[in-house]
């Protein structure tokens, strides 16, 4: 089985850009292009970037998509509904269950809407990258554009359905995992615990 290498670049606003890469084809996908954008290329010489995806369209996570683009190529997306609401475009708009291949790997897009409409989470293997939708210990910070309620469900119904061992690639602060934040987030609290 191919191996997946998972690198978290340290962007403006706080925000973590992931490239992620199947070792053995050396294709490679960016989450989340904010800037500078050469703090991202830096990290895919010798790979070639199929695509370039934005979680969710605040500025600090999709402001460097075009200017990365140019240069290291790759095909950029995000989901319609944000790019209506913050008149971003895109090459390719993303939509739930969509699954984008990159080497031996495969992508699955989940749309997660509340943070912001068109907020997505991203899966790969056993891996979940998932913007703001949900951080370690907590949530994204919440904007006019968020929708709390619709937050909680998206999470209930599409994050807390991935298997309890998934790990967490949030678009702010450190990684985690669904069961150790199942177990500490305060959103949590009172929950009842999955069967
Ligand atoms: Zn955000
Ligand atoms: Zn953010």
């Amino acid at each position: 089985m191919a191996k997946l290498s998972i690198l978290k670049v340290k962007l403006e606003r706080e925000v973590n850009g992931y490239v992620v890469t199947c070792s053995s084809t050396k294709e490679a996908v960016v989450i989340d292009p904010g800037l500078p954008v050469e703090k991202i290329a830096e990290q895919l010489k010798g790979l070639k970037v199929r695509y370039i995806l934005a979680t969710h369209c605040h500025p600090g996570h999709v402001a460097g998509k075009d200017d990365l683009k140019e240069l290291v190529g790759g095909e950029t997306g995000l989901h319609s509904a944000d790019a209506k609401q913050f008149l971003r475009s895109a090459d390719r708009y993303l939509l739930d269950g969509d699954e984008l291949d990159f080497g031996e790997f495969k992508l699955t897009v989940l749309h997660t809407p509340g943070h912001t409409p068109g907020s997505v989470c991203f899966v790969v293997a056993n891996h979940a990258f998932v913007g703001d939708t949900l951080l370690a210990g907590g949530i994204g910070k919440q904007t006019p554009e968020t929708d709390l309620r619709r937050q909680m469900m998206s999470i209930g119904t599409k994050l807390l359905r991935l298997p309890l061992t998934t790990a967490l690639y949030p678009g702010h602060g450190p990684a985690s995992s669904l069961e150790r934040e199942l177990a500490q987030n305060p959103i949590f609290r009172g929950a009842p615990a999955p069967s």
